[in-house]
């Protein structure tokens, strides 16, 4: 089990966070609309469809992929790419420390 550490970078007042694959996976699924909101304001076309569909707008660009694209499908992209959304890599924690939520 690899836990891994690192600010939630959806959570309103960032905490550090260590968690294993499926607890982040868990949390992040509370941060839906904010992860649509990350993608619509930093990525010039959608990342979730097998061929990159350009946002025109923002408005439209939200509605896309609240409605063509699973809950699921947005957690998976985001713990991928967590990295790339803080700015910085995520850290192994030995197995022991104490597991942190922000929530
Ligand atoms: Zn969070
Ligand atoms: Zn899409």
């Amino acid at each position: 089990m690899s836990l891994k550490s690192s600010l939630c970078p959806f959570c309103s007042k960032p905490k550090t966070f260590i968690a294993e694959n499926r607890q982040w996976a868990i949390h992040l699924a509370g941060h839906r609309e904010q992860i649509i909101q990350y993608i619509v304001e930093n990525l010039p076309s959608c990342v979730l469809c097998s061929y990159p569909t350009h946002f025109n707008e923002k408005s439209t660009a939200a509605a896309h992929i609240r409605w063509n694209h699973k809950r699921k499908e947005l957690i998976i992209w985001a713990f991928q790419n967590l990295d790339t959304i803080i700015g910085k890599q995520l850290l192994d924690v030995p197995d022991g420390s104490n597991i942190l939520f922000c929530k």
